[in-house]
């Protein structure tokens, strides 16, 4: 019963909640969907990402997505972008009035507007079938904020509302260019998303003094060993995607390196890359993350949540 808890209060409730919606990568699987963090706070409703299958997580956890007011897009690999379609669709359905805000680097417009393409039809099937007032069409169309950092080295204020304030900084993930990490600051809090990257100063700097550093990390070691398999059997084109996806991530113990020098609190690793077949891996993922970082590890998983009170 533990999801049956009405969400509409979390909105109002002067804390800042955070909910992994995705902790998986691109290769979703039953234990993790594609990246997807939901924050709600000060009566926003936000997610940064929202990769294939994390946002009906968003509804199994019973989150007021008709509330869903703004997006963060980290950058635009599939799996971080698939679910838009549907979350704006589905949060619309459910009673959202007003037009949802995307926020992400050049080329955010192209992408949403792809989006908007597709569901032209069917936003005009749901105006027509149940009416203006019901579907208010103003609300279907989101509002897209092209963020264009001026100065790579800075962090960027991109929003903000009632102390809740929402950074972009400049992360790398080439050749992907720009990616985006987001530092929150909230309270007298500081959460940071890494989003996709491999570690630069510039990461070390932006994620510095984090209350909880959410940080994608991938393991090298088991993709190495499939790596080994794979070219025992001749599957070359296995063994090239396996080995280039090495080189734009963090392996964990890079994750904890960034941790340490930015004096983190608590680090929860997401963006799990291979799918573990069960928990016992998780040992063997997160190996000799503990000697490098002695604050506190988490191994992300989908749906779980944490709860930040105001210092301040
Ligand atoms: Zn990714
Ligand atoms: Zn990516």
């Amino acid at each position: 019963m533990k999801n049956l808890i009405s969400q509409d209060k979390i909105l109002k409730d002067g804390k800042l909640h955070i909910f992994l919606l995705g902790t998986g990568g691109p290769m979703g699987n039953e234990l993790r969907v594609s990246p997807g963090i939901a924050v709600i706070a000060e009566g926003e409703f936000i997610l940064f990402d929202v990769g294939p299958g994390s946002y009906r997580n968003a509804n199994i956890l019973r989150l007021p997505t008709e509330s869903l007011s703004v997006i963060f897009f980290t950058h635009f690999h599939s799996d971080h972008i698939g679910d838009l379609g549907e979350a704006n669709m589905d949060s619309w359905g459910r009673g959202r009035t007003k037009p949802i805000q995307i926020y992400g680097p050049k080329g955010v417009e192209k992408v949403v507007n792809g989006f908007i393409m597709a569901y032209e039809l069917d936003t005009g099937y749901r105006i027509a079938h149940h009416n203006e007032e019901i579907m208010p069409p103003e609300a279907s169309i989101p509002i897209i904020k092209t963020v264009d950092l001026k100065a790579p080295e800075d962090r960027e204020l991109i929003f903000e509302k009632n102390g809740l304030e929402i950074y972009a900084f400049e992360v790398d993930h080439s050749p992907i260019k720009p990616a985006f990490g987001y530092r929150i600051e909230w309270k007298g809090n500081i959460v940071v998303i890494t989003g996709d990257t491999v570690k630069t100063a510039n990461l070390v700097k932006h994620t510095q003094n984090a209350d909880i550093l959410i940080s994608e990390a991938i393991s090298f070691d088991m993709l190495n060993n499939l790596v080994k398999g794979a070219k025992r059997f001749g599957l070359d084109r296995f063994v090239k995607l396996l080995t280039d996806v090495q080189d734009y991530h963090m392996e964990p113990k890079i994750a904890a390196e960034l941790a340490k020098e930015a004096a983190v609190k608590k680090l929860v690793i997401v963006h799990i890359v291979p799918p573990l077949a069960n928990e016992k891996l998780e040992k063997v993922y997160l190996k000799g993350v503990e000697e490098i970082f002695d604050g506190e590890i988490i191994m992300g998983k989908d749906c779980m949540k944490f709860k930040l009170e105001p210092k301040n």
